[in-house]
């Protein structure tokens, strides 16, 4: 009985985060652009990219969807 409310409750918890952090994940994936230091190329991420993305500050190690390098890329503030 304790276990299974306890178990309740953190699914509970997990129902209320995992949107949560979707909903950042997706705004991250709207409102931050790229550009390739390799080809300079501009792109942004969706938001399975936003989540493995590597953060360093103002750099991100990702893959550039145009030349496919993996590079850290310069993070652009809001386009669109
Ligand atoms: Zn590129």
């Amino acid at each position: 009985m304790y276990l299974g409310l306890r178990w309740n409750a953190g699914a509970a918890a997990l129902l209320l985060i995992l949107p949560a952090v979707w909903l950042l994940l997706r705004w991250m994936a709207h409102a931050w652009a790229y550009r390739c230091p390799n080809c300079g190329e501009v792109f942004q991420l969706s938001e399975l990219g936003q989540f493995t993305a590597i953060n360093m500050g103002e750099r991100r190690n990702v893959r550039c969807p145009t030349c496919g390098k993996r590079d850290w890329v310069k993070i652009l503030r809001r386009i669109g």
